[in-house]
């Protein structure tokens, strides 16, 4: 083994034990006390429940990673990047099709591999704890759809790259981010309209109380509703849920059927405010900013390596290509996209804060705000007391307990 390998697979490690140190964390933070704040929401039994689901799904995750952080080494380590990529050239095809084959059966095995995993998260795990909807059909036919999804699109874009980093030299990092720039702003106006369709059906809310509700407070807060939809949530779980997508024209806001049932207007019409203050707030824009200062952070770092011989000595390769070297930086660049990651969860939590803030503040109903969150823990078993180092590294919203006592800092000046 050489230096290189060593170096890479000491960041796989490195990766892993931060995890799995921080999960082993999180389980050890958990108590018997139901905190002051949900009593009368969850009862001994439903609190204990909630604590069962954290730990199934940590002791799940912990074998999930451990089982391809330990698959990937062996590969690494036996040279099964090389036997795959002689196998693709062995065909004879130009660069961009062998490099389309060489991903593609990389992708398609973890894909394969996964499928177990998913399938007993969602028909062992998320059975036993009542969630779980997803028929045999539907488990599978998600999986078609969306092999052929990344199929298209991430052969596209693959494709592209290999021809820049093919053709422009020293300037082709600029030109991939350019096309990436230009795919991911496609994709935020396509995905709503074409792709989520293909996984859920999305109807317009029906005329009534609910929706009175929600056309009131927009026309008070001059917001051109686009779309409010109710999607089908229930076809896969009766977790609950409601979220936001899309730019302009395309731009909607889905509430699951699931959260329909389970609130009451004033609470949905108070998640609803939620979710348009991040439009209001420009937080889609934000995000969509970040992760593209970040794609060109990383094409810049990508010129650097896509040709380093240790790079293909790293993987025991006997061939330099522009397309394995594309996914070899893939491997050095976990550490960074490891701290990206927390960056743009940090953004993330503010934008929670700011978008409840944002609800309390225009709809003045704070108290009907807690009861949604409340009820959004409960109905979806959610750890009400993550270890803050977690929550640090991996949370995208706050903890429940502090959203509400974010919006509890305010209730004084905003009576129900
Ligand atoms: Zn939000």
């Amino acid at each position: 083994m050489n230096i290189y390998t060593i170096v890479i697979i000491s960041f796989m490690l490195c990766v892993w034990i931060i995890e799995t140190a921080t999960d082993l964390l999180n389980l050890k933070n958990i108590s018997d006390e139901i905190p002051q704040e949900f009593e009368g929401y969850f009862d001994a039994q439903k609190y204990k429940t909630s604590q069962d689901y954290l730990k199934t799904n940590t002791v799940f995750s912990l074998f999930y990673s451990s089982f391809f952080l330990i698959l990937q080494i062996i590969f690494i380590v036996c040279g099964g990047f090389n036997f795959v990529d002689v196998f693709a050239r062995s065909f004879g095809f130009n660069e961009i099709l062998t490099g389309l084959i060489f991903a593609g059966l990389l992708m398609f095995a973890v894909e394969v591999l996964k499928i177990p995993f998913s399938a007993y998260s969602i028909f062992v795990i998320e059975e036993k704890f009542g969630f779980n909807k997803t028929t045999a059909k539907t488990f599978i036919l998600d999986i078609l759809k969306s092999w052929l999804i990344a199929g298209i699109i991430g052969g596209a874009v693959f494709s592209l790259m290999i021809w820049f980093f093919l053709h422009f030299g020293s300037l082709a990092w600029l030109y991939a981010f350019a096309a990436v720039t230009v795919f991911e702003l496609l994709l935020t106006f396509v995905y709503p309209v074409l792709i989520m369709p293909l996984f859920n059906k999305y109807t317009p809310l029906e005329d009534g109380e609910l929706k009175n509700s929600v056309e009131n407070y927009a026309r008070q807060e001059n917001f051109k509703m686009k779309g409010l939809f109710k999607m089908d949530g229930s076809k896969r779980s009766t977790k609950t849920n409601a979220f936001f997508t899309g730019f302009g024209k395309f731009r909607r806001i889905v509430l699951f059927d699931t959260l329909i049932q389970k609130h009451s207007v004033s609470e949905l019409t108070n998640i609803l405010a939620h979710e348009m203050g991040h439009f209001k707030l420009g937080h889609i824009r934000k995000g969509l900013f970040f992760s593209l200062i970040n794609a060109a952070f990383m094409f810049f770092l990508l010129s650097f390596f896509i040709n380093s011989p240790f790079l293909f000595e790293a993987f025991f390769m006997q061939n330099i290509s522009v397309y394995a070297g594309i996914i070899f930086f893939g491997f050095l660049y976990s550490p960074v996209s490891f701290i990206t990651e927390i960056l743009s969860n940090i953004i993330s939590r503010r934008h929670e804060y700011a978008a409840d803030n944002y609800a309390v503040r225009t709809y003045k109903k704070p108290l009907d705000m807690i009861n949604a969150l409340k009820k959004l823990s409960v109905d979806n078993l959610s750890n009400l007391s993550p270890h803050k180092f977690k929550v640090f590294l991996e949370y995208s919203h706050p903890p429940m307990l502090e959203r509400i006592s974010a919006i509890r800092r305010k209730t004084d000046k905003f009576k129900n």
